[in-house]
């Protein structure tokens, strides 16, 4: 009886990072339904995996031995293999942050792919040879599976030469030191959910705000990126929870000059001592700033919700005005106290928001009468990479 059962045929989606490794399982019937989600944490210091089932039940929690993403990528697939009567795993998706020039949308990965990816790592250092990692290791796992890459500068590509132009010489320009932009894939996901959340307006002028650990905000005309925060790197923009965001240039030339900063030991000050945790001395965490009386708490929440009205209004320029401004990520999406603060700096816009929808975050937080719709749209990166994987399925023409 078992063996007449229909296989499912299962997408994983897999977002791998220096510390953690996230992934989703998803079942393909009409649509993409989620069936487990879970992560490979603390990779290299005391690793452990969890899984949860479709309705958030933790159904695995595990120590992992030894470090590393290899050993936590091996821990997931023992699990996985388990289901292996009732699934077929069809791809994987990877979420991979710089796709430079060449990459412009989701690609099948070869030797070929894999080498520009790694040529693309110090443009991302935090991330890109990690997202790289986990595609090699499943690929000594299991040779012949088909993997994508989607990658987070892909959605930018649509901009105006104009707004990809930093003012230096042309021939570093050339060479590929223009803004590319990140988090593509959240945008992509909002754009193509917009309309459904928020009608016909969503395809006007629209500013998103994707706020989480890391921030960045995208200008969309027509649900398609005119502009965007981040630049060659995912370091320039909003102020994040361990980056800085823009910042003057000469401060890194007085950290390098005049204190004998090393590149590595800059690098690691604009990446993981800045922002939030920089300024508050605290934390990273909004949450726990937000419950803070330190005033250095205080004053870091204050800059990150000025640094970001200050973006509404570059990214409103690009746009010539806008007509939504629309918060997604982790603090964009629960925090009603971080959006009423950013909010507050737009009132001269004539934005106004409604106290009770936005305790309650709802998908419109704005004042019915307000020319500018404010509303909050749960992000789904995981989605967006199960889609994209699943139209090259048939790629997959040798059953590893
Ligand atoms: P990442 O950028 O790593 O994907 P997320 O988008 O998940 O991160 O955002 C994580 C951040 O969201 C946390 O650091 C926290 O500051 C913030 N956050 C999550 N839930 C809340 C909440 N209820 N209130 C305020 N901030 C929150």
């Amino acid at each position: 009886m078992h063996g007449m059962m229909k296989k499912e045929e299962v997408i994983l989606v897999i977002n791998s990072g220096s510390s953690s490794i996230k992934f989703s399982l998803f079942v393909c019937h009409q649509e993409l339904n989620l069936l487990y989600h879970g992560e490979i944490e603390s990779i290299f210091e005391t690793p452990s995996l969890t899984i949860f089932n479709a309705s958030h039940v933790q159904i695995v929690k595990q120590n992992i031995s030894p470090n590393g993403h290899e050993a936590g990528l091996r821990a997931f697939f023992n699990w996985f293999e388990n289901l292996s009567d009732s699934v077929t795993l069809k791809a994987v998706g990877h979420r991979v942050v710089h796709g430079g020039m060449d990459f412009f949308q989701p690609t099948v990965v070869t030797d070929e792919v894999m080498k520009k990816i790694a040529s693309l790592i110090p443009l991302a250092p935090l991330h890109q040879s990690h997202n790289l990692e986990a595609i090699k290791i499943i690929k000594t796992f299991y040779p012949k599976l088909l993997q994508v890459a989607c990658f987070d500068t892909a959605f930018h590509r649509t901009q105006e030469k104009l707004a990809t132009l930093f003012a230096i010489p042309r021939s570093l320009t050339d060479e590929g030191v223009i803004r590319y932009g990140f988090h593509g894939i959240s945008y992509e996901y909002i754009a193509s959910v917009i309309t459904q959340q928020i009608g016909d307006i969503g395809n006007h002028r629209v500013i998103v705000a994707h706020l989480g650990n890391g921030a960045s905000m995208c200008a969309m005309y027509q649900c398609k990126s005119v502009a965007t925060s981040m630049g060659l790197t995912p370091l320039d923009g909003l102020m994040m929870g361990t980056r800085c965001g823009g910042i003057d240039p000469g401060v890194l030339l007085y950290l390098l000059q005049e204190k004998n900063y090393s590149a590595k030991q800059l690098e690691h000050l604009l990446y993981n001592e800045s922002g939030l945790l920089g300024v508050s001395g605290i934390s990273y965490d909004v949450r726990e700033l937000l419950s803070s009386s330190d005033l250095k708490a205080n004053e870091a929440i204050e800059l990150f919700c000025y640094r970001a009205a200050l973006e509404v209004g570059l990214c409103s320029v690009a746009l010539n005005g806008f007509d939504a401004l629309i918060f997604t990520g982790g603090i964009g999406e629960n925090s009603a106290v971080i959006r009423e603060k950013i909010c507050e700096r737009l009132t001269w816009l004539g934005i106004k928001i409604n106290a009770e929808a936005n305790k309650n975050n709802l998908v419109v937080i704005s004042e019915k009468n307000c020319n500018i719709m404010v509303g909050v749209i749960p992000t789904n990166e995981e989605y967006m990479i199960a889609k994209h994987t699943w139209r090259f399925r048939d790629k997959m023409l040798i059953p590893h």
